[in-house]
């Protein structure tokens, strides 16, 4: 259950993808973590070429880690993999499916990533009952003041964006 091999393979590291693609690769991701006992949530995280460096998906349950949010994940590889604290030298981008939630707010102010763009809104997750924390549009204003942080939404084809929310409202369990 907590082999990760399948997203892996669903990854061309080689190539460029444009912001939609890497959207809608998102909630593909996402889709397939839920269908691997994960949460319906997937993040990426480019350079500014559009070249993904790392991908994360939410494996808070199958982890028995609270932590294990998609853009922490997704973060933590990304660093991991370039050997450094701070990705804002690779201009990197935060792809995510849903808007991030408190603790990814803050996972991103100390990443070095200045420009998230997300599909998904608070509102929505909280719909299905996920708890997002106290993120407003005034900690995002302040995120874009003190780190120059833009939040940008992509919205992809509502039957794209909720297909993990779907299969996650059949199969799935809340926390
Ligand atoms: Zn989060």
């Amino acid at each position: 259950m907590n082999d990760l091999s399948w997203l892996e393979r669903k990854i061309d590291y080689s190539r460029r993808y444009s912001s939609t693609e890497l959207m809608q690769l998102c909630h593909d991701i996402s889709y397939d973590n839920v269908l691997n006992g994960g949460g319906p949530f997937g993040a990426i995280v480019t350079n500014g070429n559009g070249q993904i460096i790392s991908v994360g998906v939410n494996r808070v349950i199958p982890n028995h880690d609270s932590t294990c949010h998609a853009e922490v994940m997704a973060i933590r590889e990304a660093e991991r993999k370039l050997q450094t604290h701070n990705l804002s030298a690779v201009s990197a981008i935060l792809y995510t499916s849903c808007c991030p939630c408190y603790m990814c707010f803050g996972a991103v102010w100390w990443s070095g990533i200045k420009h998230i763009c997300y599909d998904l809104t608070k509102q929505e997750a909280q719909k299905l009952g996920f708890q997002e924390g106290p993120t407003n549009s005034e900690t995002w204003k302040l995120a874009r003041q003190i780190k120059g942080i833009i939040l940008e939404q992509i919205r992809c084809d509502i039957a794209i964006s909720w297909r993990a929310f779907e299969k996650f409202k059949e199969i799935g369990l809340l926390y």
